[in-house]
């Protein structure tokens, strides 16, 4: 089995005459939670949805657990999990009966109450999704990439608008899923998170990669140049204070 499980080769897109993606290569190796970074609009949910055969290309390679994005996106599908937009959920139907219904897109069958369990929510199982605390749709949006039992899962923003507790509760959970074997992507503005959770990043900014390397690398490189920080470093920051103040439960029942 190869150590890469997404290969991407000088992938270009554009829209009109517009170029958001300007030719970027990376690969991801299988297990690892890789993470794209960048600002607003540098390219990052079009990469992503074109790996997850979503968005068509304009040109490049992209191979995907072996598979040819051109030749088998079928079978590409088939190995991955996505999570959809929040208005992909039907507003009348409760989580049990979601599960229900993407299980029979995927041909699949699965335990509801398990799923639910693996994310912490087997209380909300007759609960509606709009009914959900945004930590709580989060949660269940992730426990539907699983649902095919992917070998990879791609996670767009997954803690944007959450509160610390239950950011928190995400990365625990991305953890516990990529201890289980699958390799994740994650797009992410909080530098923190990608720090905690991410075995390598890439920054990418107007449809280029600028860096690609551990966290810990990238920073070292920075501090060898003789960066400092402006301000003195103090042991503790805000987020810190928070948490203490407030607590690891989660906040949302
Ligand atoms: P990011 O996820 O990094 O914020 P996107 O991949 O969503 O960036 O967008 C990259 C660029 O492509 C942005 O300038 C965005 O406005 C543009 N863009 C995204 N989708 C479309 C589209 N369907 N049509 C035209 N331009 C688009
Ligand atoms: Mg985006």
């Amino acid at each position: 089995m190869s150590d890469v499980i997404i290969s991407v080769k000088n992938l270009k897109k554009n829209y009109g005459d517009f170029e958001a993606v300007k030719g970027i290569s990376f690969d991801v190796k299988r297990g690892e939670i890789f993470g794209l970074l960048g600002p607003n609009g540098a390219g990052k949910s079009t990469t992503l949805e074109i790996i997850e055969t979503l968005r068509q290309k304009t040109s490049g390679e992209i191979f995907v657990d072996g598979f040819n994005l051109d030749i088998a996106p079928n079978d590409i599908k088939k190995i991955i999990g996505v999570q959809l937009q929040t208005s992909g959920f039907y507003p009348s139907l409760n989580l049990t009966e979601l599960i229900y219904l993407f299980a029979g897109l995927y041909n699949e069958i699965i335990d509801p109450m398990y799923l639910l369990d693996s994310v912490n929510l087997r209380d909300k199982a007759k609960s509606k999704y709009k009914e959900l605390s945004g930590g709580q749709k989060q949660r269940f949006s992730i426990a539907t990439t699983l649902i095919n039992k992917p070998r990879i899962i791609f996670l767009d923003e997954p803690t944007t608008g959450l509160d610390p507790q239950a950011r928190r509760n995400l990365w625990e959970l991305i953890k516990t899923i990529r201890a289980s074997g699958t390799t994740v992507i994650i797009t992410t503005h909080y530098m923190d998170e990608a720090e905690v959770l991410c075995d390598r990043v890439a920054i990418i900014d107007s449809g280029k990669i600028i860096a690609l390397n551990t966290p810990d690398k990238l920073i070292d490189e920075l501090v060898d140049t003789g960066f400092e920080r402006p301000k003195e470093v103090k042991k503790a920051n805000l987020e810190d204070v928070f948490i203490n103040l407030t607590g690891h439960v989660l906040r949302e029942d």
